[in-house]
């Protein structure tokens, strides 16, 4: 190995920030170093071993969507699911669901749907917030917030604003991937990335916390997800808003890019190591059990992840594209506990709620 590499291990072991460049340079190194560095960064952004995870439920009230985005399985038009829309009643029983099973969040996300305004969005806020107080929404998404205020001649901060008086709690930041190149392929209709850095302003100007994602494998090169990887970074260091880093590779099946073949398990460990390294100013980085499957989601473990996200009660979006993973709150207890660290129940916030031993 040359002086570069030396040096670069010896900048990631004492914390400093690295380059792009040099992050580019890491998708080179030998599997288990790279899992050792993102370890070691992983135990000077949460030190000990707790792993939290969170009972929540994504309620997609809609598959009618105007974008029909080619990387997605779950719009009306891809062809895997006929079009529906649930009712305010059907919403409510998914909610009282969630909380008979000790659930603590509910994501509502839909499609970008022709007709919904901002004044149908209020209303959804306000009924689930009016009838469940306790349970934190943590709804919607930069693309939907865009559309929502098209939809209804407001800016993007006056349908926030709207969003935020009736209940809305935070917003999922639903990344993509946050290169244009890429984004005019396989979502052209969807928000840009400076729309979407926009979006994360807005909800920073007005209090809110988010989330960042990136779904990989849809033909990038690796200087695009490191592109990626700094426009995240970026966001953060101006707003400070992401709680957590969340990436999942493709799931090609009944998407209009079924040609393309499914990024491997080495990938993902790479990219969770990788983003740990490069995202020095985000605190959780989530192992995606629900696209890469519980066993590797616990190898995440160990590469720089220390968080498994939510239990989900139930998922549609990756369903639609043929992943039929499912978990408990039992199973998710012994998958962490056996990966040698120690299970917590968490809120929204990432405040424990409860520990196992
Ligand atoms: S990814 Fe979102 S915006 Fe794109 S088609 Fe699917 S539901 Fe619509």
């Amino acid at each position: 190995m040359g002086n570069k590499y030396v040096l670069l291990k010896e900048k990631i072991y004492a914390g400093q920030r690295i380059s792009a460049e040099e992050a580019v340079g890491l998708f080179s190194w030998d599997l288990l170093e790279l899992g050792k560095a993102g370890d070691h960064r992983r135990k000077l952004a949460t030190p000990g071993e707790e792993v939290g995870f969170i009972i929540d439920r994504i309620i997609n009230f809609t598959n009618v969507c105007e974008a029909a985005c080619r990387f997605c399985a779950f719009h009306a038009r891809a062809g895997s699911i006929p079009p529906y829309t649930l009712s305010m009643d059907d919403i409510l029983a998914k909610t009282e669901a969630l909380k008979a099973a000790g659930g603590t969040q509910v994501m509502l996300q839909g499609g970008l749907h022709p007709d919904y305004t901002l004044a149908f969005y209020v209303h959804m806020v306000k009924t689930v917030k009016e009838n469940f107080p306790d349970i934190v929404l943590h709804s919607f998404s930069p693309a939907e917030l865009v559309h929502i205020s098209e939809k209804s001649g407001v800016s993007v901060d006056d349908a926030v604003k709207a969003l935020k008086s009736a209940g809305l709690d935070s917003v999922p930041g639903a990344s993509d991937l946050l290169v244009d190149r890429i984004r005019k392929i396989v979502s052209p209709h969807k928000i840009t990335t400076a729309q979407w850095c926009e979006v994360m302003e807005v909800l920073y100007r007005n209090g809110f916390k988010s989330s960042a994602t990136m779904t990989y494998g849809m033909g990038e090169t690796v200087d695009e997800r490191i592109a990626h990887l700094m426009t995240v970074r970026n966001i953060q260091d101006r707003t400070g808003i992401l709680r957590a880093f969340i990436p999942w590779s493709f799931s090609p099946e009944n998407t209009g890019m079924s040609h393309i073949l499914p990024a491997t398990g080495i990938e993902y460990l790479q990219i969770v190591a990788v983003s740990r390294i490069v995202l020095d100013n985000i605190r959780y980085i989530q192992a995606g059990w629900l696209t890469e499957g519980l066993k590797p989601a616990q190898v995440a473990l160990c590469f720089g992840a220390n968080d498994m996200g939510g239990v989900l009660t139930e998922e549609v979006v990756v369903k639609a594209a043929g992943i039929t993973t499912t978990t408990s709150r039992d199973r998710m207890i012994d998958i962490i506990g056996n990966a040698g660290k120690i299970p917590v129940r968490r809120d929204s916030d990432y405040q424990v709620l409860e520990r196992y031993a």
